[in-house]
């Protein structure tokens, strides 16, 4: 059997919500660690331009998880890589948390495991995975200088990482099933001023089709005249929306009806000792200011209880 590290508190995510919360608890003097499936730094890693964190005009995502890294690990807190698949309540209330490289125990634990992208769900969507369809331009877009790309979706994701492949791509085209965007006007303004960005409405993206190694044209479905056509394009950048990732959680009994956890104004949900913190809660707002309040809140709220034991 394997040993159990033992903490005051585990955080389970480390993206922008879990390392604020790490600082907070780790800077009351609790002894943690944030478990993370992934690279520390969450969807940051996957943005490109961040221009409403407050502080600074602008900064990319990655240098803003490099910070953001450093604050939360600088009074003790440690990062562990590994998968987080169970958590139970023992019978003195600490939390056992199982992961796919070893066993944790806590008194309190933190939630932070955020949302991931909504899959269209289309044939030639996962055959074309990492083959020109793409969720993350960021990650992605230099892949495609010269060529031209679409970008599925009308929201704040869609739109600002539309307008950052313009910079990066020969041509932009915007697939959208309605026919006005609901990002936020700022973005939508520099979305029509780029000359390098064009619009399809009321339009959904039906298949997606290349050689097998390489995607070479949408088919498209116009909602309103009922008809189909093939668009040409060497990528698709799909941003249609999040899901949260509470698989490893839906047994607790704190999710509502679409998987997202419920919390109270303090981070707690309805498990003593346990709280989610941000995209993963059900909220308004998902956003890396949103979160990191969600963080030190219950980075706070852990002390506390800990401290009431
Ligand atoms: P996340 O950042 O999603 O981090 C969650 C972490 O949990 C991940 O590292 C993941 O690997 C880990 N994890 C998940 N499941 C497990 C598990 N079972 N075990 C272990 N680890 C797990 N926000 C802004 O404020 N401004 C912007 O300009 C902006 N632009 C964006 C652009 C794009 C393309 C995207 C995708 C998002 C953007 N956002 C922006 C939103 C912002 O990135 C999120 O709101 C924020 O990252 C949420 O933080 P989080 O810590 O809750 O979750």
């Amino acid at each position: 059997m394997t040993d159990i590290k033992n903490y005051d508190v585990v955080i389970i995510g480390a993206g922008p919500a879990g390392m604020t919360a790490a600082t907070y608890a780790s800077r009351a003097d609790l002894s943690v660690v944030m478990i993370d499936q992934g690279v520390y730094g969450g969807q940051m890693n996957n943005t490109a331009e961040i221009e409403n964190y407050p502080g600074f005009e602008s900064v990319m995502g990655p240098d803003l998880s490099e910070k953001m890294y450093a604050s939360s690990t600088r009074f003790g807190a440690e990062y562990a890589f590994g998968t987080v698949q169970k958590i139970e309540v023992l019978d003195n209330q600490e939390k056992l948390i199982k992961t796919d490289s070893g066993d944790y125990q806590a008194k309190a634990v933190i939630i932070a495991t955020g949302s991931e992208h909504t899959h269209l769900g289309v044939p030639g969507e996962e055959d074309y995975q990492g083959k020109g369809v793409s969720y993350c331009a960021v990650c992605d877009g230099a892949f495609f200088k010269g060529e031209n790309v679409v970008v599925v979706g009308g929201g704040d994701s869609a739109i600002e990482e539309g307008v950052y492949l313009s910079n990066v791509v020969d041509r932009v085209t915007v697939v959208h099933r309605r026919d006005t965007l609901n990002a936020q006007p700022i973005l939508q303004e520099r979305a029509k001023k780029a000359k390098n960005i064009d619009f399809i409405w009321n339009t959904e993206v039906h298949a997606i089709k290349g050689n097998g190694d390489e995607v070479q044209e949408v088919e498209l479905y116009n909602r309103d005249t009922k008809e189909s056509s093939s668009f040409k394009t060497a990528g698709v950048f799909i941003y249609i929306g999040l899901k949260p990732n509470t698989e490893a959680f839906l047994d607790l009994g704190i999710t509502d009806d679409k998987g997202w956890i419920i919390t109270n104004d303090k981070m707690a949900t309805s498990l003593p000792g346990v709280y989610a913190v941000g995209d993963v809660r059900q909220k308004e707002l998902r956003q890396i200011t949103t979160a990191v309040g969600d963080g030190g809140l219950a980075g706070q709220e852990a002390y506390n209880y800990i401290a009431s034991l």
